[in-house]
């Protein structure tokens, strides 16, 4: 039995939550899942979108699956998404990013793992208003941040037989912030003779992406690069509704989509469960549940094999139709 937090978020994230808990109860794991409410609706009773409960009940059970959590635009309470990954120093963000079966984009073979620093950066929050007309934000890089993110990047490259980590900046214009963040790569690189080391601009990074996708293997980014990146390689593979995450730190990780509350569908049954069903499979990888875990990416390959698709891939099945569509051939695979 693992005791697992269960972040359910606004939006679209109490259905994709919902199925991917279906999911994984039906492929037999067993899990005491201690469910946490954060988000817009627990402001007014608690005062926080992300009460210390919370974050109480991730130190407790060390694990936590998580949907996404509304981050409402100018002024208010702080990004729930952000705080948390602060509070529990998940400093690593790990967005794999590949094409799934029956799912058609411009390229194929598209095979790119973005490891997104978690903690610093512009994400920092240090804003302030300097006059009526003015306001600035301060980009925060610090050594200790940057040579652990390349560490991870590297260790997690010879752990899964990945060839080269090419450091993503824009050095050249912000020299102290991104020079420092790059020199941090270059020195951990020498670490790691194994693995290729290269060094690109953001901005020539994305033309790059964009025209030959197939170029990269894994990139190692400041935060808000790697937002921004992860989106594009979500692009990349069909979308936002396939690109799954994880925020991985030295004592915790939660695993959660690339995507966001998707407002605009929200409480239609229109989702696309598969994000979500994705950073579960690997949250399961992650603990220990390996045998599960491939039956539910099985299943899950099948069932796109099948053509039974959701709508932002040109399907016409809901989210709760396709989520049962998966566990039907779980239950198959269950006998075989
Ligand atoms: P955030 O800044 O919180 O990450 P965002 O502005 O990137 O949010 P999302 O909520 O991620 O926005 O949604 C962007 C678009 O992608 C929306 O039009 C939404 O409908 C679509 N989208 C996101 N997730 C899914 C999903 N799981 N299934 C289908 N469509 C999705």
């Amino acid at each position: 039995m693992h005791n697992i937090t269960l972040i359910k978020g606004d939006g679209i994230g109490p259905e994709i939550i919902d199925a991917v808990v279906e999911i994984i109860k039906a492929a037999g794991v067993d899990i005491n899942w201690d469910i946490q409410i954060a988000g817009a609706d627990v402001i007014e009773k608690e005062g926080s979108p992300l009460p210390n409960r919370v974050i109480e009940s991730v130190k407790r059970n060390k694990i936590a699956l998580k949907s996404p959590v509304t981050t409402p635009i100018g002024k208010g309470f702080r990004s729930v998404n952000v705080q948390l990954r602060k509070e529990l120093d998940l400093y690593a963000n790990l967005r794999p990013c590949y094409n799934l079966p029956n799912v058609k984009t411009r390229y194929d073979k598209v095979d790119i793992v973005v490891v997104r620093e978690n903690t610093e950066d512009l994400y920092a929050g240090i804003e302030r208003q300097v006059d009526e007309n003015t306001a600035e934000s301060i980009k925060i890089i610090t050594r200790q941040a940057s040579e652990r993110i390349a560490k991870f990047a590297f260790d997690y490259a010879v752990k899964n037989n990945r060839k080269e980590v090419c450091v993503v900046t824009k050095a050249n214009i912000c020299k102290l912030s991104d020079g420092l963040f790059l020199e941090c790569a270059r020195e951990i690189s020498k670490n790691y003779p194994q693995i290729k080391f290269r060094e690109i601009l953001v901005d020539n990074c994305c033309m790059q992406l964009v025209q030959n996708p197939n170029q990269f293997d894994v990139l190692l980014l400041p935060n808000l690069y790697g937002d921004i990146v992860s989106d594009l390689c979500a692009g990349l593979i069909g979308g936002l509704g396939i690109a799954q995450g994880a925020n991985i730190g030295k004592d915790y990780a939660v695993f959660e989509p690339v995507h966001g509350s998707a407002p605009d569908i929200a409480g239609k049954d229109l989702a696309n469960p598969t994000a979500m069903l994705m950073s579960g499979i690997e949250m399961l990888n992650y603990i220990g549940e390996t045998d599960a875990a491939s039956r539910i990416k099985l299943a899950l390959f099948e069932t796109l094999n099948a053509d039974i698709k959701t709508f932002d891939l040109n399907g016409n099945a809901k989210c709760s139709e396709f989520t049962q569509a998966i566990i039907e051939r779980l239950k198959v695979l269950a006998k075989c």
